[in-house]
């Protein structure tokens, strides 16, 4: 190490405490980097590699970006999932006495990522911290440091699932231990979540603000998150929030496989929000609405009286047309009250930011008029209860011109009339440049030089123009010569000079004052924080819940009852976002009535006939009435429900084979482990991966086991329709299907579902639409009618005590084994997606079996 140059051990010296990160040396008006950090950046950043001397024999490899345009650089690193230590110089280069002392000031984490476009507007942002508190729980904590807020609950789980929540929630880096480390490391990966080690907890004193409401087992994890947080950012975190604790119990909880299979904040397709219920429910116009109905649509209600008040206040919103709209209309005007409370907090707040904080809280009069004004006791309460936060606006509105720039150190951000002495000062540099117009004007007359001009620049400062065939004209003795042009000269005078200093002094004092004045405004906005994060929540609520008054108006939904009991009746229920997408075609809409002692529904049906969008739009009906949204159908009486759990494949489920049929019983397990008597089921098809007895057995086994020992409103869907006979087994089951029928040849699904299995010679009714020879479909019908008469509900025991086949036919009717072989090859045949040709193929190799 002595071999380096001071500078060169200094650097190592820093990087010794942030070895996982890259560090950025401030030199000047660089950011360097050096040794591997400037190899791996030149990659990754693609920038170019270069190398310097450093004392030592060899040169070190090095690279740098500018400082004004490192932003993006830290950006993308950390969108990357790398961490980038900022050292900057802190104390200035003219006073020190060798080395320029520097030292870290931030460290940006992808969690911690303040600025950019990483920072969505309708999305948070968060840091989380993870803690097992048993072998099947974990507590964990998490916050935006964008917005302050933060929140901390549990979830039942192994990893994998703790992981999907967190990558759900848009949780970007998760704060560990080692040994969880260790366990969670491959599902990070998978969710995209950056775990770091952090063993520090934050003091108790310290943190004793934030976690009055945090149980006394989830503490650790906020404690490492404070503690993490604490260190990496090095400034004051008085933005932060009290953490918020979110009972289990108090939410409706659905996994993240069943969020993504009901397409309720991602398509199962991914990319683009569109054809997701939040892309339906979105019609909030502010970033703090649209992240509120983000939170809301993760974790619906699950206590009715708080439903119910969310209720009632989206019915007066939509009896009350007028208010409504005007206060879209006001919403639209509220910037991000959240994240500028944040930066006020962090210390970034520019002038352009303040102008921004003082014109929305303009706004909320106006909005707290509009409630008042309202002939509903609901809303004028809502308004009663908003804090304006005038003091606030008072404040800036004083303080603040109507459009500053960006940068604070530019001036013009302190309103005229705000402080006494910037405004002499403001009067002396305008004054001045009076004075200088005026002596233009003056020299012009007295010399007769009409384009005589007094001009400015940095090294001379003021000087009167005067090109070289005019200067005859002039009376040199008053002008000192300054600088030679190649056809004008430049001078200055006595005066000029004098009052040249005057308007420097003046200026340069007034944008130190400007500066210092902003910087107090600051601060003494911290002390508003809360009450302004305070009414951002307000504000954000507000704009969720017009905005659900504006979509139910648009797509007609209508306000669900709820009830103390568990049946479920849904009256011409539709599913929204596929009623939506839908161009010419109507809707059918469909009843789903679940009785407490009749609540599991088995569900037959031709593919495409609308099985598995009926079962979904049962579950979406649920959640929206729990967020406290009306529902697309004419009557909804529904429990409150405490979980929902689906299995739910993908179309090319089948196609993918065993892993997929894994995932399949995974969903199973955790659905089967965790519901109760109150929870909703939606199971589309399942057992479809595998072949057709086991995923049968399966069926059957699954059905009777939530019938016995669950008891929770269950859908199924299944094309096993052998399945259909369990009803008379089960008595808390029933059958229906969607039906189906022909139209000129074609088969027309009418998406209707009535009571009853579907027709079990549906296949052969398909068939004969292909127009098959009527030979072939003959044989069917009776190979159907043999079928049918050997069948016989068994115990998944029977089923695995017997040869398969042998349960299939009664004892009478012995066929013979090539006949059986046909007939399971004939089972596996999937009508639908044969051509007339193909099937013609099929059935001559089927014959030749025989
Ligand atoms: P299945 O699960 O029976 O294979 P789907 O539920 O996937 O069938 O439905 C297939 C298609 O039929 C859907 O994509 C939708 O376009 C249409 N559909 C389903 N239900 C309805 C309905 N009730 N009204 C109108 N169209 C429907």
């Amino acid at each position: 190490m002595t071999t380096y140059t001071p500078m060169m051990q200094q650097y190592l010296q820093v990087k010794e405490d942030y070895k996982d990160a890259f560090l950025f040396f401030r030199l000047g008006d660089f950011y360097e980097m050096f040794f591997e950090d400037a190899i791996n950046a030149s990659q990754l950043l693609e920038i170019t590699l270069t190398s310097r001397d450093a004392g030592a024999k060899e040169r070190i490899p090095m690279c740098g970006v500018p400082h004004h345009s490192a932003k993006n650089y830290i950006e993308t690193l950390v969108q990357k999932g790398y961490k980038v230590a900022i050292c900057e110089q802190t104390e200035d280069p003219k006073q020190a006495k060798g080395v320029v002392k520097r030292e870290v000031v931030q460290l940006i984490t992808p969690g911690t990522i303040m600025e950019g476009k990483s920072l969505e507007g309708k999305s948070n942002h968060f840091i989380g911290a993870a803690e097992q508190l048993d072998d099947t729980t974990f507590g964990y904590a998490y916050l935006d440091l964008s917005t302050g807020e933060a929140v901390v609950s549990s979830i039942e789980g192994d990893g994998r699932a703790l992981l999907l929540q967190m990558q759900a929630y848009g949780v970007r880096e998760l704060i560990v231990t080692e040994s969880l480390q260790l366990l969670l490391a491959e599902h990070a990966v998978n969710a995209g979540i950056v775990l770091s080690v952090e063993t520090d907890e934050m003091t108790l004193d310290k943190a004793t603000n934030y976690l009055q409401a945090v149980p006394s087992e989830l503490q650790v994890a906020c404690l490492r998150l404070l503690a993490y947080i604490d260190k990496t950012q090095m400034r004051s975190l008085s933005h932060i929030q009290a953490f918020t604790y979110h009972e289990m119990k108090n939410y409706l909880r659905i996994d993240s496989s069943s969020k993504r299979n009901l397409e309720l904040i991602q398509s199962i397709r991914g990319g683009d929000q569109k054809g997701t219920l939040l892309w339906l429910l979105d019609d909030t116009v502010t970033a703090m609405g649209g992240r509120k109905l983000k939170q809301w649509l993760h974790q619906p209600l699950a206590t009715r009286s708080a439903i119910e008040a969310r209720l009632d206040i989206v019915s007066v919103l939509l009896e009350e047309y007028f208010v409504r709209t005007e206060l879209q209309a006001s919403l639209k005007q509220v910037y991000d009250l959240e994240r500028l409370a944040g930066r006020v907090a962090f210390g970034n707040v520019g002038g352009r930011d303040l102008a921004q904080l003082r014109d929305s809280l303009r706004q909320v009069p106006i909005i707290q008029q509009q409630l008042l004004s309202a002939n509903k006791e609901t809303l004028q309460k809502l308004g009663a209860a908003l804090d304006t936060c005038a003091d606030v606006e008072t404040l800036l509105a004083h303080a603040i011109t109507d459009n500053p720039p960006i940068t604070i150190k530019e001036g013009d951000v302190i309103r005229d009339g705000y402080d006494e002495r910037l405004d002499e000062l403001r009067f002396a540099s305008r004054n001045g440049k009076d004075w200088i117009a005026q002596l233009e004007q003056e020299e012009r007359a007295k010399t007769g030089i009409k384009n005589l001009k007094i001009g400015y620049n940095r090294i001379f400062g003021y000087y009167i123009e005067i090109t070289k065939s005019n200067i005859h004209l002039a009376d040199l003795t008053r002008y000192e010569r300054k600088q030679t042009l190649a056809n004008a000269e430049r001078y200055i005078t006595q005066e000029l000079k004098e009052k040249e200093a005057l308007i420097l002094n003046a200026e340069e004092e007034s944008l130190t004052l400007e500066y210092n004045l902003f910087v107090e405004i600051r601060d003494q906005l911290k002390a508003f924080i809360p009450r302004v994060q305070a009414l951002a929540a307000s504000i954000s609520e507000i704009d969720v819940l017009v905005s659900f008054a504006s979509v139910s108006e648009k797509y007609r939904f209508t306000k669900p009852e709820f009830h103390g009991g568990r049946s479920l009746e849904i009256i011409e229920g539709r599913h929204p976002v596929v009623e939506k997408m839908l161009n010419k075609q109507m809707y059918v809409p469909n009843d789903c009535v679940l009785e407490e002692n009749n609540n599991m529904m088995l569900i037959t049906g031709p593919n495409m006939s609308g099985k598995s969008t009926y079962m979904r739009q049962v579950a979406l009906i649920v959640v929206m009435a729990q967020m406290g949204c009306y529902v697309p159908a004419e009557r909804a009486r529904l429990p409150i429900t405490d979980q929902i759990f689906t299995r739910i494949g993908a179309a090319d489920d089948l196609a993918a084979g065993q892993s997929t049929f894994m995932v399949e019983m995974l969903e199973s397990q955790h659905a089967i482990m965790h519901a109760t008597k109150n929870s909703l089921m939606l199971f589309d098809e399942i057992g479809r991966g595998t072949s057709t007895y086991d995923g049968m057995s399966l069926a059957q086994s699954m059905m009777e086991y939530i019938h016995d020992k669950i008891g929770a409103n269950t859908l199924f869907s299944t094309h096993y329709h052998e399945l259909t006979a369990l009803e008379k087994e089960l008595t808390r089951l029933q059958n229906v299907h969607v039906s189906a029928t022909e139209k000129s040849g074609t088969v027309v699904f009418l998406h209707k579902v009535k009571k009853g299995a579907a027709d079990k010679s549906y296949g052969i009714h398909v068939a004969q639409l292909a127009q098959l020879p009527e030979e072939i479909l003959s044989r069917a019908r009776v190979l159907l009618e043999n079928f049918e008469a050997g069948k016989e509900i068994t115990t998944p025991q029977e089923i695995n005590e017997q040869p398969v086949q042998m349960t299939l036919f009664s004892e009478e009717e012995p066929i013979s084994s090539a006949e059986a072989e046909v007939l399971k090859n004939l089972e596996k045949v999937n009508i639908l997606g044969t051509s007339p040709i193909q099937a013609m193929n099929i059935l001559y190799e089927l014959q030749q079996q025989l």
